[in-house]
């Protein structure tokens, strides 16, 4: 029988998610739903020092909106709970003890000042500074209250294989003594996470390529452990629009739950964090979630970077709200579209939709674009009349067209529009359609007023026309 494939997402509690995080946890995601497997939320927080409080309600309310959903995790529990590593304390010293019972590991017997010597005197020397230069010759048992550092049982280059990268390899400096346990009782990402991986049954680790460096240390510790290593998946770095340069936070690297609060749609989001650094290939770019899961496979991870383009993310965003039923289309609508009802949003709605990239943009538009079509404008006359025509002029084509009007189809704005486009046609399209749009929506720029008698109903077109021809007549 194959192994179950177990994937984790194991983000340190040190501020918000931003689309890097996010993107890590969807592959993850992704892969273990693939294959019917296991995704755990394990959260990672042994750096006190970087702790932000409300980082784990925020990083599980920005996953859950994104409907990426675990199987096992920090709260809602499961077989290897605890999911917290600071809970998981006894773990890390029961193998703390293997590894100082096998004499790989020792208590760490400098201070600070003469590691800052050691140091001092490596750079006076122009080489680098290693712990394993300075290992104590005597030792002497550990009793907590100094770190506990790793003594990497053989000095050698690694090579190794990543499941996107291919072959990698370092040479014998990337090794070093590193501490497993330190002096405040918390283990090092380095150890805790080999750990966790080894008694969660970890199969593949999707991470940041912030850690290939730091490989072989990872790969020295397995061995002294006699594990075998999880898959090692690196993800492509996500870069800033201008690209070649990592996404910092001024480049847009924000919280991902400040998306939601701008009107994205949540499978907007996943599909286009899961084209950040994979495709499907083909030239679909308009994914479902299920679709996504369906089609995800690791070889298809993008070795390169990849560039966080927000234009392309509101498009992406466009597209999943066009597919959208009207039902759904309305109700996402409504917070920011209040006092219209819901028959005349029903025929507004394709307007509005094809003017939008995301709902939030609603907040600032609604008032100058649509509040017209539930609040009659107060029009002068003036701006009624196309260019020098009299008001005369435009009394006459009104009244013919709200005459064309009375037996028209008002069923959709095409129907109307073959209503009044012949006479329009025959008498200047400019002399006949601005005065009816002005008179119907009092905005020089607007949609087509063939839409705007559509979106009002007869009642309300011929309410509006007759107002302004009783001005244009006093
Ligand atoms: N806690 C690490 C981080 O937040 C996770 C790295 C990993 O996935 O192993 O960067």
């Amino acid at each position: 029988m194959e192994k179950k494939i177990v994937t984790r997402f194991a983000p340190s509690p040190t501020g918000f998610m931003h689309v890097g995080g996010v993107r890590t946890a969807l592959y993850a995601w992704a892969w273990a739903r693939k294959n019917n497997g296991t995704f755990i939320l394990r959260i990672e927080d042994t750096d006190k020092a970087r702790e932000v409080e409300g980082s784990i309600p925020h990083i599980i309310e920005s996953l859950k909106w994104l409907g990426i959903t675990w199987d096992e995790g920090v709260d809602i529990g499961g077989p290897n709970a605890p999911y917290l590593q600071s809970e998981r304390l006894s773990s890390y010293k029961k193998y703390a003890q293997i590894l100082i019972d096998k004499g790989y590991a020792y208590a760490d017997p400098y201070s600070e000042a003469e590691v800052a010597a050691f140091r001092a005197e490596a750079e006076a020397e122009k080489r680098a500074f290693l712990y394993r230069d300075h290992r104590p010759t005597t030792t002497t048992p550990w009793d907590g209250t100094t770190s506990l550092r790793f003594k990497v049982p053989e000095i050698k280059s690694y090579t190794w294989t990543d499941a996107v990268r291919g072959e990698l390899s370092a040479g014998v400096e990337a090794l070093d003594d590193f501490v497993l346990i330190k002096s405040d009782g918390y283990p090092t990402y380095n150890f805790a996470h080999i750990i966790d991986d080894l008694e969660m049954g970890v199969t593949h680790i999707m991470r940041a390529d912030e850690f290939i460096a730091s490989t072989p240390k990872f790969l020295s510790l397995y061995e002294a452990l006699g594990i075998v290593p999880p898959v090692l998946v690196t993800l492509p770095p996500i870069l800033a629009p201008e690209g070649n340069k990592k996404l910092g936070k001024r480049d847009g690297a924000k919280d991902i739950l400040e998306y939601r609060k701008e009107g994205y749609l949540s499978e907007a989001m996943v599909n286009f964090l899961a084209f950040l650094g994979w495709n499907p290939g083909g030239e679909v770019e308009i994914m479902t979630p299920e679709e996504i899961v369906e089609a995800f496979t690791i070889e298809r991870i993008h070795k390169s970077g990849a560039m966080l383009n927000e234009e392309k993310l509101l498009w992406i965003n466009k597209e999943h709200m066009k597919r959208k039923d009207s039902a759904s289309q309305l109700e996402a609508i409504k917070p920011y579209m209040s006092g219209y009802g819901d028959e005349l949003l029903m025929r507004l709605l394709p307007t509005i939709i094809d003017r939008i990239n995301t709902y939030g943009e609603l907040a600032s538009i609604e008032e100058s674009e649509f509040r017209f079509f539930i609040a009659r404008p107060q029009t002068e006359v003036e701006r009624v009349l196309f260019k020098d025509d009299e008001p005369h002029v435009a009394l006459r084509h009104l009244t013919k067209v709200k005459e064309l009007l009375e037996t028209a189809d008002f069923s959709s704005p095409e129907a109307i529009k073959a209503t009044i486009m012949p006479y329009a046609e025959t008498e200047g399209k400019g002399n006949v359609l601005w005065p009816l749009r002005m008179s119907l929506s009092g905005q020089e720029k607007s949609v087509d007023p063939f839409t705007i008698c559509y979106v009002l109903g007869k009642d309300e077109v011929f309410a509006r026309i007759d107002a302004i021809c009783h001005t244009l007549r006093s």
